[in-house]
């Protein structure tokens, strides 16, 4: 066990609730929570707002190792991200974020540079890390790790409902087809490409609720401690 506990892996594809699920486990145990998708976005933002090509390979790696990421634990467990001092908030959440973070995270060498960053933030366990190769590559000796996934279908319409929500606007067509190319790029990139580790729990979420879907993940962790 590390210093402060487990560390807990929650990987899978877009909008099968890790973060809710990982948000609400890391709660339950008093462990803190850490989306390393947001370090992705971060890293998308800068990118868009220095106008650098997401295909630019050397200059999107040098604004990866500029990225200074501070943390501050919040209570509900998470820990609130600042990137080079500031709160970027919701303007991580845009679609458009979504995306670039989606082609800028193929950059290999980018990749290694923000594996390093998560790598210090959590190995010393008590945390619940959410992502996309947690499992598999940021920390494979993770004490428990888990998939989530669920139909693209039903995925879209849990993000159209999530952005109603926010009084956003949203479209069904064309965030469906938003999450599938995604899912598309997440999954045949040459590095660290979307999977299920060989020991991880998966879980389809499509026909469960937030609430179910924690309780399963939080059975599978006790019966591991145990
Ligand atoms: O999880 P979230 O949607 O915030 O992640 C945004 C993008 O960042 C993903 O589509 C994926 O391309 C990338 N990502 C990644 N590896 C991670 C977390 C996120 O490649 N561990």
């Amino acid at each position: 066990m590390r210093t402060n506990g487990m560390l807990i892996a929650i990987d899978g594809t877009a909008g099968t609730g890790k973060s809710s699920v990982g948000k609400a486990v890391a709660a339950k145990l008093g462990y803190g929570f850490l989306s390393t998708g947001e370090m992705y976005r971060a890293l998308a933002y800068k990118v868009f707002e220095k106008h650098i090509e997401p295909e630019d390979h050397d200059a999107v790696l040098e604004a990866a190792r500029q990225l200074r990421f501070t943390f501050a634990r919040q209570p509900d467990a998470a820990l609130k991200m600042y990137v080079d001092g500031e709160y970027l908030g919701d303007k991580l959440r845009l679609e458009e974020v979504g995306n670039v973070a989606s082609r800028v995270s193929t950059n290999g060498e980018a990749r290694r540079v923000l594996t390093d960053k998560m790598r210090a933030v959590g190995e010393d366990g008590g945390i619940v890390m959410e992502g996309r190769d947690v499992g598999t590559v940021v920390f494979p000796d993770a004490e428990i790790k888990f998939y989530l996934d669920a139909s693209a279908e039903e995925r879209a319409k849990r993000r159209v409902n999530q952005l109603k929500e926010a009084g956003q606007h949203a479209d069904y067509g064309q965030i469906l087809k938003m999450i599938e190319e995604r899912d598309w790029r997440d999954s045949h990139r040459a590095v660290s490409p979307l999977k299920p580790a060989d020991d991880a729990v998966v879980i389809d979420t499509s026909n469960l609720n937030l609430q179910q879907v924690t309780d399963a993940v939080l059975e599978k962790i006790q019966h591991y401690a145990s």
